[in-house]
C-alpha cells in the first residue's frame, strides 16, 4: 500500500510523515514539487498519471506539504535576484507547471483520493480577509479589522482604535505596529490593500488540528515581549519554548468549524489568548509544526500519516 506526499525532497515534515506512514505499513511516494522545474518526467496519458515514468494510479491518499504556486515568477537563481533578465518566459513556464500539478491534484480529488489538504485549500485559500469573514460568521472573536488601500479610511480607523497593527493580505512579512513613522508612509498603501487590526494583548497560541482532532495546542513562549513572536531572536535560532494549553470546549469547536468552513482537514490555527478571551487570527493550511512535535512530544506527523493512510485504505 502506498501513499503520496507532495513537497520538497528534503523537507523534514515530508520525511517525518513518510516515517510514520511506514510504521503504519504504508510506503510513501514523494512527489517532489521541484521535479517539473528540474525537467524530470511527469505525464498524463489518456488521464493516467505517470511520475518519473512510473504509473501512480494506485495512490489514494496524499499529504500536501507544498505545491508549486502559479503566482510567483521565479526571479532568483543561485540565491541571487535576476530581475533584469527575460522574466516573461520563466513566469509563463512557472505558471504552466503549476497549472499542470494543480490539474493533477484536482483530478485526484475528483477520482475520490483523499488529499490533506485538498488542492483548493493547499494552494489558494490562505487568504486572511476570507478567513476573517468565515471566523466572524461562526461567531468567533476576531480583532477589529480594516482591510484597505485608502489612507483616509486607515487614519480614521487609527484615530478610533489607537493601538493598531498592520500585516499583509496574503503573507510574506511580519506584523508591525502602525506607529508615527508608518503613518507618515501611508501614501504608499494605495498600491495594494493592507490588513489593519486592533492590537490584541496576550500570549500567542498555535493549535494543530487534524480532521476533528486537536492534536496539539501550545502557547509560544518568548523571553521578551514581541509584537510578532517570529521576530524574537530566540525563536529564530530554534530556542523557542512551548507550554501546553488546554482549550475550553467552545474554542475547540470553533477551531473545528472554522477549519471545515475553510476546507481544511489539516490546519495550524493562530490565536491570541488573555484571561478568558481567545481571539482568532488565522488558519494555516500547511503549518510548520516539527519543533512543537519534537519539544512537546505531540504526535502531529503520526496524526497526519494516520489520516492519509486510513483514507487510502478505505
Ligand atoms: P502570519 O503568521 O500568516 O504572518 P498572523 O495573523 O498569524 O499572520 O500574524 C503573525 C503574528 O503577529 C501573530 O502570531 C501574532 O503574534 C501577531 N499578530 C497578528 N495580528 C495581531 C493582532 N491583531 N494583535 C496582536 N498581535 C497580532
Ligand atoms: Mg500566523
Ligand atoms: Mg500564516
Amino acid at each position: 500500500m502506498r501513499i503520496g506526499i507532495f513537497g520538497e525532497a528534503e523537507d523534514p515534515q515530508c520525511l517525518a510523515v513518510a516515517r510514520e506512514a511506514a510504521a503504519l505499513g504504508a510506503e510513501a511516494l514523494l512527489f517532489d514539487s521541484g521535479a517539473l522545474a528540474a525537467g524530470r518526467p511527469l505525464s498524463l496519458l489518456d488521464g493516467r498519471m505517470f511520475y518519473l515514468g512510473e504509473p501512480v494510479d494506485d495512490v489514494k491518499g496524499f499529504y500536501l506539504r507544498s505545491v508549486p504556486s502559479p503566482y510567483v515568477p521565479a526571479m532568483e537563481r543561485d540565491d541571487t535576484l535576476v530581475l533584469y533578465e527575460d522574466w516573461f518566459t520563466t513566469f509563463a513556464q512557472t505558471r504552466e507547471r503549476a497549472a499542470y500539478v494543480l490539474s493533477w491534484l484536482l483530478q485526484l480529488e475528483h477520482q475520490g483520493a483523499t488529499l490533506v489538504n485538498g488542492p483548493h485549500a493547499a494552494s489558494m485559500l490562505q487568504y486572511k480577509p476570507f478567513q476573517l469573514h468565515v471566523l466572524r460568521s461562526l461567531g468567533t472573536r476576531v480583532p477589529r479589522t480594516l482591510i484597505s488601500n485608502d489612507p483616509a479610511a486607515i487614519r480614521a480607523f487609527h484615530a478610533e482604535v489607537k493601538d493598531v497593527i498592520y500585516k499583509p493580505v496574503l503573507g510574506g512579512a511580519l506584523t508591525r505596529p502602525l506607529d508615527t513613522e508608518a503613518l507618515e508612509r501611508l501614501g504608499t498603501v494605495t498600491a495594494s490593500p493592507v490588513i489593519f487590526q486592533e492590537r490584541v494583548p496576550g500570549e500567542d497560541l498555535r493549535v494543530m488540528l487534524v480532521g476533528e482532532d486537536i492534536v496539539s495546542c501550545v502557547a509560544i513562549e518568548t523571553p521578551a515581549p514581541h509584537l510578532d513572536f517570529r521576530s524574537d531572536p530566540a525563536y529564530r535560532s530554534g530556542q523557542a519554548t512551548y507550554r501546553e494549553v488546554v482549550l475550553p470546549e467552545p474554542v475547540r469547536r470553533f477551531c473545528r468549524e472554522a477549519a471545515r468552513a475553510c476546507g481544511l482537514t489539516l490546519a495550524g490555527i493562530d490565536l491570541k489568548h488573555h484571561g478568558d478571551q481567545f481571539v482568532f487570527l488565522e488558519l494555516n493550511s500547511s503549518p510548520i509544526y516539527l519543533d512543537v512535535e519534537q519539544k512537546q512530544g505531540h504526535a502531529i506527523s503520526r496524526a497526519i500519516a494516520r489520516r492519509v493512510v486510513e483514507a487510502a485504505r478505505s
